[in-house]
C-alpha cells in the first residue's frame, strides 16, 4: 500500500503578464508537453482581433449578454480590461479540477486577485518580456492595435508591474523552451506539496515491524560484508 495518497483535485494555475510578454505561446508549449493541463476559455466582450478563433481564444459575446452572466453569478471572477469585459466560467472551471485536470486561467491581476482570494491554494505566475523594448518591438510587428491602444497597454503594462509581488512566481520569457522549463517545474513543486496530501497512511506499523525483526536476509548480507 502507497504510503501517501494525495488529493485527486488537480490545480489551478494563473498566467498574468504585460502585453506582448509571450503568455499565448508559452502556454500554448505547455499544453503540447502536458496533457493533463487544460486552458481555460473566457468570456469577452471584445471585438474578434485578426487570429482569434471563436469558442478558442474567448466565447465572444455582447456587452448585455456579458451583463447578463454577471447577473446570474455564472464567473468566478470578471473584469473591465481596456474598457472591454473579461470572465472566467465558474462551473467549468470547478467541473476540470474535480476530474483531476490542471486548469490554467491565462488573466490579469486584477482577476488574479479575486481568484486567489476565493481558491487561496491557486498558484500565480507572472511572465515577463526581459525589457519594455522588446514589448515595444514586438507590439509594433504584431501590427493590430492603434498607436492610442498601444500607449493605454504600455500605461496598464506599468501597473501591472507594480503588482508582481502578489504572484508567487515570475518567469522572465526570453527563450520560450526555457521559460516553459520553469512553469514545468514550477508545477511539478506544486504537486509534492505537503497541502495536497490527502492520507497518510502506516495502518500495518505494527505487522510490517514484526517481520523486520524477523526477516533473515539481513543476517546473511551482514554476514557476506564482513
Ligand atoms: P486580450 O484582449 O489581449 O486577449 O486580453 C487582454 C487582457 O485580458 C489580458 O491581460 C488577459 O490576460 C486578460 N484576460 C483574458 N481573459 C480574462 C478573464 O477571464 N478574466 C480576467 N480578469 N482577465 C482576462
Amino acid at each position: 500500500m502507497n504510503l501517501i495518497k494525495q488529493k485527486k483535485r488537480g490545480s489551478l494555475i494563473i498566467i498574468s503578464g504585460t502585453t506582448c510578454a509571450g503568455k499565448g505561446t508559452v502556454i500554448k508549449e505547455l499544453l503540447k508537453k502536458n496533457e493533463n493541463l487544460v486552458l481555460s476559455t473566457s468570456y469577452t466582450s471584445r471585438s474578434i482581433r485578426k487570429g482569434d478563433i471563436e469558442d478558442v481564444t474567448y466565447y465572444f459575446v455582447s456587452r448585455e449578454k456579458f451583463e447578463e452572466k454577471i447577473k446570474n453569478d455564472e464567473f468566478l471572477e470578471y473584469a473591465l480590461v481596456h474598457g472591454n469585459y473579461y470572465g472566467t466560467p465558474k462551473k467549468e472551471i470547478e467541473n476540470l479540477l474535480s476530474d483531476g485536470k490542471d486548469v490554467i486561467l491565462e488573466i490579469e491581476v486584477q482577476g488574479a486577485k479575486i481568484v486567489k482570494e476565493k481558491l487561496p491554494e491557486t498558484v500565480l505566475i507572472f511572465v515577463l518580456a526581459p525589457s519594455m523594448e522588446e514589448v515595444k518591438k514586438r507590439i509594433i510587428a504584431r501590427g493590430s492595435e492603434t498607436k492610442e491602444q498601444i500607449i493605454t497597454r504600455f500605461k496598464t503594462a506599468y501597473q501591472e508591474i507594480n503588482e508582481i509581488p502578489k504572484y508567487n512566481y515570475v518567469v522572465i520569457n526570453d527563450i520560450v523552451s526555457s521559460a516553459v522549463k520553469k512553469i514545468e517545474s514550477i508545477l511539478i513543486s506544486e504537486k509534492c506539496r505537503v497541502d495536497r496530501i490527502e492520507e497518510i497512511s502506516v495502518e500495518n506499523k505494527e505487522e510490517f515491524m514484526h517481520e523486520l525483526l524477523m526477516e533473515k536476509s539481513f543476517d546473511n548480507s551482514y554476514k557476506e560484508i564482513k
